[in-house]
């Protein structure tokens, strides 16, 4: 005998009834089967509505039409597909059973309340319905059907809404019932019977605990819950990145699980099952090739003692304090006592060292009760300050940590704690819990989310994930992309990660979840309708913030440089290509590393300068081990360096010019290049990165070009106008190739800090002589490095070497 019990979700339509009747239909093949369902999805959602929001007749009439509609929608499907379904039968059972439920909405309609037992029979007539259809599918497919009435065969105590089973009586009754080996047997769950013969509920979700209940009456060897998802994970898969299935748990872990909060069983179904010692299965309806998560008793000695990180959300915590704690015993169990009278649940307990302090968590709803009942209780000792006030603090959350003997594993509360501290997460109590099984902490909620990523990150996913938020995907941004792509297979076998959680450009951005595979970035990006702003990505960052948080700056913009500061206040780290921050003023300058010092957070920008040449890096190695810098020279615009190399071919300017943007060195308008103001920014960049304090107006900048090219906005006409720059520029060649000489637009440091950038001529003893072809190369005369400079040269432009220095900063965060 094997149970099969399906949820509501498992039978949302006709198709999915249709393939819970195929499931039932197979295993039918290898034993006998019994079935308990729950009411079709939504439907207890509705007949709670009713019932629970004080709502009038007329919407309580609409909440039952909403669940006719449904039903009757199912059955016309199931007609459709399997032609000799008995739908009329099963319309009429449908339809008198929503009569009957408008009847009792009529004449309870004058009481402000329906009573309880009438709140119990509203709310499980989906199960009623549920087994009605289900029942004709199958005898309509030629089987033999027993059904169990659950109000008369499981017996149980307690309120009408909330009651348990007395496994025993039920068995006794159940034993009673003749039930030929070859009959599919059908049982409603949710629903049981008092001493009266009454019917009651077994609370919200219930039908496993029924589903458990009759595994253990029948000597079922199997209970498998058939759900919509494929078992237990390692944390909630739809709200956590990177968990995976858990393919066993013991009855422990798994009870430990759903007390604290994971959704996946009611909490009251294991015991029974542990007690009768009967193994359960969780298995997906929608993935029935998964294996599925099996529940059983078993030794954990070889298995990663470490099971799962759950939560629950909307606690408050209550902190009792006072003189009166130390010196009487009694109260702490008195106060227990008191609540669970009144069916309030604690949660969590906490006490002090000092013993006068004691702290306990409920859910918010019954915070009122809760305080009313303390206040009534103490309020003598509350007078005589024998007590301080109480005190409450809402909003909170449960974060725990479920496992076998976890405390055994070593480590594991500094693992909790410094990756809650790296991502600034107060933890306002702790728990270790009365079994060995758990672990949990009290945060505020709105840091639920992240804390449990961070510390499932840190406990079950043994590889450093950098979480990148890029914005630009001009070039630059894309190549990174597709080398983080090609180096996937690399980067797994140093167990590292890189996950893009965003990608924007300045006017869309694209969240990226679970299910975007990112080489089809592209596509989902096009698609994207979000809008960007600061705003939005502020907003995005603040809710995304996991460890190893990391900005990507590819754009040129100056109001996103601004931001840096912000962003490392938030807990990331920033990566630019963009120069802007570098050269925008000293004072924000150093705000940004003051900030980034304080956050333990890194601020890189290897390819501000020379692109993907390792030049910010080889300076900080140089100057951090006490070198110091006598001079500087260099050439830093590929595409001067291209102009300047044609020059000496003879080539005129204006053609070296346009050959140079035709190769796509410029920037869309060459005047911009040929003004010297980029090359001024780098060279304040490398400046200020030995030390000194100057501002991008302290550069002298010897212009290629008079004055008025400033005012040739149209590329075009600057590339005419440019002709008549031409004669000039043979001129200054031949001059200085009479010399033996060429001409390079360089950049200066002299000791000191006095910089420039101008037209030099170069002799061919000097390294910058054969730089050319839009190569860069810079000249570091040193301490260390002289009379023969330190020189790094190579292309200093271009979208792979530039997205391949962005990448190696990328991995830096971690290295
Ligand atoms: N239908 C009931 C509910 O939604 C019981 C169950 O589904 O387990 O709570
Ligand atoms: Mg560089």
């Amino acid at each position: 005998m094997k149970l099969l019990k399906f949820g509501g979700t498992s039978l949302a339509n006709a198709k999915k009834f249709l393939c819970v009747a195929d499931i039932i239909e197979k295993n039918k093949n290898h034993e006998q089967v019994a079935i308990v369902l729950s009411a079709p999805a939504k439907i207890t959602n509705y007949l709670v509505n009713i019932i629970e929001n004080n709502i009038n007749i007329n919407q309580a009439l609409e909440q039952i039409e909403l669940s006719e509609k449904i039903c009757i929608e199912i059955i016309k499907n199931i007609k459709k597909i399997q032609s000799n379904f008995l739908y009329e039968e099963t319309k009429k059972i449908i339809k008198t059973e929503f009569n009957q439920l408008q009847n009792i909405i009529y004449n309870f309609a004058s009481l402000k309340k329906y009573p309880e037992n009438i709140q119990a029979i509203i709310m499980s007539r989906g199960e009623i319905l549920s087994i009605e259809i289900m029942k004709n599918i199958l005898i309509s497919r030629f089987h033999q059907v027993t059904i169990i009435n659950p109000v008369e065969n499981i017996i149980s105590k307690g309120s009408f809404l909330n009651s348990k089973v007395d496994i025993n009586a039920s068995k006794k009754c159940i034993s009673k019932i003749n039930i030929k080996n070859d009959n599919i047997i059908l049982m409603a769950g949710f629903i049981a019977g008092n001493n009266k013969g009454e019917l009651v509920i077994l609370g919200r979700n219930g039908s496993d605990y029924s589903a458990a209940i009759l595994a253990c009456c029948l000597n079922s060897k199997l209970c498998e819950i058939w759900t919509d998802v494929d078992g237990v994970f390692t944390a909630d898969p739809r709200k956590i990145f990177n968990t995976f299935l858990l393919k066993s748990i013991s009855y422990e872990e798994a009870m430990e699980l759903s007390y604290f909060g994971a959704k996946v069983l009611h909490p009251r179904t294991i015991e029974p099952l542990k007690d009768f010692n009967i193994p359960c299965i969780i298995k997906n309806t929608s993935n029935i090739k998964s294996k599925g998560t099996l529940i059983c008793q078993k030794n954990n000695s070889n298995e990663n003692m470490l099971k799962s990180v759950t939560n629950i959300d909307d606690i408050a915590m209550f902190i009792v304090s006072g003189d009166l704690i130390k010196q009487n015993n009694n109260l702490i169990s008195k106060i227990l006592d008191i609540l669970k009278k009144e069916n309030i649940n604690i949660i969590l307990i906490t006490q002090s060292s000092s013993k006068n302090n004691f702290n306990f968590c409920i859910l918010e709803k019954d915070t009122k009760r809760t305080m009313i009942l303390l206040n009534q209780l103490y309020e003598l000792e509350l007078k005589e300050k024998l007590l301080n006030n109480i005190n409450i603090i809402r909003n909170l959350s449960i974060l725990s940590i479920i496992g076998f003997n976890i405390f055994q594993k070593s480590n594991l509360t500094s693992k909790i704690f410094s990756s809650l501290g790296k991502s600034k997460i107060n933890v306002l109590a702790i728990s270790q819990g009365s079994s060995k099984y758990s672990i949990s902490v009290v945060i505020k909620k709105k840091n639920i989310l992240q804390s449990m990523q961070t510390i499932h990150d840190e406990l079950f996913y043994n590889k450093t994930i950098i979480n990148v938020f890029l914005i630009g995907i001009g070039g630059v941004g894309k190549s990174l992309i597709n080398q983080i792509l090609k180096q996937k297979k690399f980067l797994e076998n140093k167990n590292i990660e890189i996950k893009i959680r965003t990608i924007a450009n300045s006017k869309k951005i694209l969240f990226l979840n679970n299910c975007i595979d990112l080489k089809h970035w592209e596509k989902y990006f096009k698609e994207s309708k979000e809008k960007f702003n600061l705003e939005i990505l502020n907003k995005s960052l603040k809710n995304n913030c996991f460890l190893n948080s990391v900005v990507i700056d590819c754009t040129s913009d100056e109001n996103l440089s601004k931001q840096y500061v912000n962003f490392i206040s938030k807990g990331l780290h920033v990566i630019a290509s963009n120069k802007k921050a570098n050269t925008s003023s000293l004072e924000y300058y150093n705000k940004i590393r003051n900030t980034a010092l304080k956050e333990n957070k890194k601020f890189l920008y290897e390819t501000n300068v020379g692109a993907g040449l390792p030049v910010i890096q080889t300076l900080q190695n140089l100057f951090h081990t006490g070198d110091n810098l006598i001079c500087f020279k260099g050439i830093l615009s590929g595409s001067l360096s291209f102009i300047f190399g044609k020059l000496e071919e003879n080539i005129l300017l204006s053609d070296a010019t346009k050959q140079a943007k035709d190769l796509g060195f410029t920037e869309p308008n060459p005047c911009d290049d040929l003004s010297g103001i980029d090359v001024a920014r780098k060279l304040l960049i490398l400046a200020r990165e030995v030390g000194y304090e100057i501002e991008l107006k302290d550069i002298e900048i010897e212009p290629i070009l008079p004055e008025h090219f400033k005012k040739y906005h149209n590329t075009e006409e600057f590339l005419y106008k440019l002709k008549e720059m031409d004669a000039i520029f043979i001129e200054r060649v031949k001059k200085a190739k009479n010399s033996g000489k060429v001409l390079r637009f360089v950049g200066t440091i002299e000791k000191g800090g006095k910089c420039s950038v101008k037209i030099e001529e170069i002799n061919s003893n000097n390294p910058l002589y054969k730089v050319k072809n839009g190569e860069n190369a810079l000249t570091f005369y040193t301490n260390y490095y002289q009379p023969i400079p330190l020189v790094l040269r190579g292309y200093g432009a271009g979208n792979n070497v530039t997205a391949s220095g962005v990448f190696s900063d990328l991995l830096r965060i971690i290295l």
